[in-house]
């Protein structure tokens, strides 16, 4: 936590440095102020009211309501005069996904130690999401303890060190060490930990819940969700992304399981869950086998992520391409909650779609036209894992490298008057200053991320385009309000804790649309800067996303 300190500081001394710089040009005469004015409260209402409506059932990714949302984007993006950006000269990406579920009666999961099998009970010990390939898969092998799963050379952090996994199931604390905010994030990411898991030759998986990871989703939590089917998107060959063949069972055990996991390994887990938190897991083998069997039902659809673009005015930047994105899909019906059963998603994320609308309509009406042009992209999937806009960023319908920056809007949380915001991601890249210069022009402050431990950098869509190598942004309201009647650090906690990823994620709530118009400026105004800047975003020198994805992809 001291290191990730010290490097905010760092970076925001570095902001202020070049802000200062870049204040001296005139103002006033800008024509992002004239467009920023065309960015209305009453807008922003309107589109959240229709794209929450109980009529699009929840935008379930693959299902009618959320293609009746996407539709509408696109007939917006239409009016707008934009140019169609998807396929085949229209404004639709088509994404193929796989949608799994697991088949509950027929999956087990038995652990034996000393000769004495207890079968683990699905849904109260454990859960499996199934498998996105084999309707059927089985993996009987000991197990061994791996701490958080995380081989990082550059950190010099080792949970492998010292352990034999090959050929083994390894267990796993869903948890990262203290590293920086976003690599903390990025390490807590399950697909990495399987990643790195299969490197070391494991053959098998199984995800411990721990006191940290409760707070922010519980097991109670991720059993309900069971009530949404998994996806993944297909590639040429069918295969699903992020698919790991020699991983033949995964699970993932509840706290009660957990606490039994560990008896008789000679650790029990509060001593297990005390190095966690220190920073630094025990990782031992266990003295136990697994024996995990995943029956899984299998289904093939699809969705749409919308774009359309804006053509630069400028003839050599225009080949480049500012991309903003905003995921119009949400849960859909689940199990109901207080009588309901549509989860509406207006702030996740008819609020974000709609400050994206917003954003479009302001530049389309620009005279003239910024120098670069944009991108703006409806993605699908993001409550499945971020699917459309990975299959966007790997497969994008512009030439891969002419996209020079996403900025992402994800919960625009309109639900006080704005003051500062959070900017995810700006520490790693030349965006940061952007932010910071565009939060300047808006009295907006810029606050580092409140709550590490929701690894927020990895869990919305702009993480895709990091991973191809993309510099990228993404803002949330921060805790501060400018009234001082309101204490927005309580509200945003009862939100999160009542209203997130619930069906009461709908229009009755004490909307302030000004504050959401002040958000969508905000978003318009860091990526109107990205658009006129002579140079392209690049990543900081040393970054570590930087090194491991914007060298690779050839991005830069
Ligand atoms: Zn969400």
């Amino acid at each position: 936590m001291k290191n990730s300190r010290k490097q905010i500081l760092l970076w925001l001394g570095a902001l202020l440095l070049l802000a200062g710089a870049t204040h001296a040009a005139p103002t006033g005469v800008d024509p992002a102020d004239d467009a920023m004015a065309l960015i209305r409260p009453e807008a922003l209402r309107a589109d959240i009211r229709f794209l929450a409506d109980d009529l699009l059932e929840g935008r379930g990714t693959g299902t009618r309501g959320h293609l009746l949302a996407a539709k509408f984007v696109a007939s917006q993006f239409e009016a707008m005069g934009l140019e169609p950006a998807g396929e085949k000269g229209t404004y639709f990406q088509n994404v193929p996904l796989r949608s799994y579920r697991p088949d509950e009666a027929n999956t087990t999961l038995t652990l034996t130690r000393g000769g004495k099998p207890t079968n683990l009970v699905f849904r109260k010990d454990y859960y499996s999401l199934g498998d996105p390939v084999r309707a059927e898969t089985n993996v009987e092998a000991p197990v061994v303890y791996a701490g958080f799963g995380v081989t990082a050379p550059e950190q010099s952090y080792d949970d492998y060190q010292g352990i034999d996994v090959k050929g083994k199931i390894v267990a796993v604390v869903l948890q990262a060490p203290n590293f920086e905010t976003s690599l903390r994030a990025h390490f807590s990411s399950f697909e990495v930990k399987e990643a790195i898991a299969v490197a070391h030759g494991a053959i098998g998986m199984i995800g411990l819940a721990d006191p940290v990871g409760e707070q922010v989703y519980s097991f109670q939590e991720q059993v309900r969700d069971l009530s949404f089917p998994s996806l993944r998107w297909l590639d040429a060959h069918q295969q699903p992304n992020d698919y790991f063949p020699e991983l033949r069972g995964t699970v993932f055990l509840s706290m009660d399981a957990v606490e039994k996991f560990f008896d008789g390994s000679g650790h029990t887990a509060t001593e297990v869950f005390a190095a966690s938190k220190a920073g630094k897991p025990l990782s031992f083998p266990l003295n136990m086998t697994a024996r995990i069997h995943e029956v899984t039902r299998l289904e093939d659809t699809q969705s749409p992520n919308v774009a359309a673009s804006l053509p630069g005015s400028d003839p050599a930047l225009r080949q480049e391409y500012v991309v903003y994105t905003a995921h119009a899909d949400h849960l859909g019906i689940g199990d109901p909650v207080k009588g309901d059963k549509i989860y509406n998603g207006a702030l996740d994320n008819a609020s974000g779609t709609a400050c994206l609308l917003e954003i479009a309509r302001a530049f389309s009406r620009m005279n003239p036209r910024p120098r670069r042009s944009i991108l703006f992209v409806a993605v699908t999937g993001e409550e499945a894992g971020l699917l459309g806009s990975d299959y966007f960023a790997r497969y994008p319908t512009v030439p891969k490298g002419s996209m020079v920056a996403n900025v992402n809007i994800d919960e625009d949380l309109l639900l006080w008057p704005l003051q500062d915001v959070v900017v995810y991601g700006a520490e790693h890249s030349s965006l940061g200053a952007v932010a910071q210069q565009a939060a300047g022009r808006l009295h907006l402050d810029i606050s580092p991320d409140p709550q590490p431990e929701q690894v927020v950098f990895i869990r919305s869509d702009h993480y895709s385009f990091v991973k191809q190598g993309i510099p990228a942004i993404f803002t949330e309201a921060g805790v501060k309000s400018s009234d001082p009647a309101i204490n927005a650090k309580e509200r945003e906690a009862a939100w999160e804790k009542n209203i997130y990823h619930q069906p009461q994620d709908d229009m009755n709530q004490p909307f302030d649309f000004e504050s959401g118009a002040k958000f969508a400026r905000f978003n318009f105004l860091c990526g109107y800067l990205i658009a006129q800047a002579a140079e392209r975003p690049a990543w900081n020198s040393g970054d570590y996303f930087g090194e491991h994805y914007g060298k690779k992809k050839g991005a830069q």
